[in-house]
């Protein structure tokens, strides 16, 4: 093609300078009145023909030099992407295996313990419960995993419909309240006046498991106070919120824990438990739902999650609750 398009331009090169050679002549010949006259349009020729050619040899290598620098430069993106996204999958690698080894360590050991006869009946019902916490770590860790790989690569399919803000959270709420100590914990929620029509458009699971996790966190992370959970039309999106009074994080963090395996706490997982994904994970399916998730939070005080997603108020499968 490259060499198609040469070819073509160097017979229009070739034809127009064979025009030009030989009607130039004719013109000048009609034109000169004397031999000297004749010399001089003849130098004015070759200047013109010399000035031409430079200008068009200039545009061509110009072109063919930006061209390669564009190349060069694209090369050199990709190169440090590659780089950058080796390292991201090492240390991911390298995390991972750490994040399922201590669970099945843990399985193993006491394991080995329920085998062995100095132990009573007591001791090793601790023991059996011991493994099957660290087993569903280690099931809610490699589904976690499963779930931030998948999302990385576009594996995961957001199906988005039309929901109703206000019957998606009240129908969560009876989970939550299983999930909150009673003596503990207060659970609230807070709808806007006149809110009662408010849609968003979103995928019911994937909304769902965002919820989930905020709400889990603030549960986990408020050893005692309240949690409140509400939305807010805003333009063009509904701004969800989840808000406690909990241990809060500081301003080093804030930003970070969005990140894949970030705890706050470097004994956060032997202490809260959890494994520092379900925030990385809210964080690409509300962006992949065209949404926003942040953080406000005072250490010591309480944090609050907010998401946005759009709001829907065309006329689509509706999500009755
Ligand atoms: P984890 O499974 O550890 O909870 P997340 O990705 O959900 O993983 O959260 C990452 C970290 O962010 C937590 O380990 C904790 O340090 C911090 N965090 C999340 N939610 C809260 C909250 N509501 N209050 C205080 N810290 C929080």
């Amino acid at each position: 093609m490259k060499n198609r398009i040469a070819l073509q331009i160097s017979l229009i090169y070739f034809f127009t300078g064979s025009l030009w050679i030989l009607f130039s002549d004719q013109f000048i010949l009609s034109r000169a009145g004397s031999g000297n006259s004749i010399t001089v349009l003849q130098t004015y020729k070759g200047w013109f023909f010399i000035g031409i050619t430079a200008i068009l040899l200039f545009l061509l290598i110009r072109k063919e030099i930006i061209t390669k620098s564009e190349i060069e430069q694209n090369l050199i993106k990709a190169k440090l992407k590659a780089e950058v996204s080796d390292r991201l999958k090492s240390a991911f690698l390298s995390n991972m295996s750490h994040e399922v080894r201590t669970p099945l360590n843990s399985i193993i050991g006491f394991s080995e313990l329920l085998t062995d006869a100095d132990f009573d009946e007591d001791q090793k019902k601790k023991f059996t419960q011991q493994i099957i916490r660290n087993g569903n770590n280690l099931l809610s860790i490699i589904s976690d995993i499963l779930d931030i790989s998948k999302l990385e690569s576009g594996e995961i399919k957001i199906r988005k419909i039309k929901i109703n803000a206000q019957k998606f959270i009240s129908n969560m709420m009876e989970q939550f309240l299983l999930q909150t100590d009673r003596n503990k914990h207060k659970l609230i929620v807070t709808f806007p006046k006149n809110s009662e029509n408010v849609f968003v458009f979103a995928d019911v699971d994937r909304l769902m498991q965002v919820f989930n996790n905020l709400v889990a966190n603030a549960i986990k992370f408020t050893p005692n106070g309240s949690i409140e959970i509400g939305y807010q039309p805003k333009g063009q999106m509904v701004e969800f919120y989840v808000k406690d009074t909990g241990i809060g994080i500081s301003d080093e963090y804030r930003n970070k824990i969005f990140e894949h395996f970030m705890q706050v706490e470097a004994d956060s997982t032997r202490k809260y438990g959890g494994n520092g994904l379900g925030l990385a994970i809210s964080k690409n399916l509300i962006e992949q739902m065209g949404g926003e998730i942040w953080v406000e939070s005072t250490f010591g005080e309480g944090s609050t999650f907010y998401f946005t997603l759009p709001e829907f108020k065309g006329k689509k499968i509706q999500y009755l609750g």
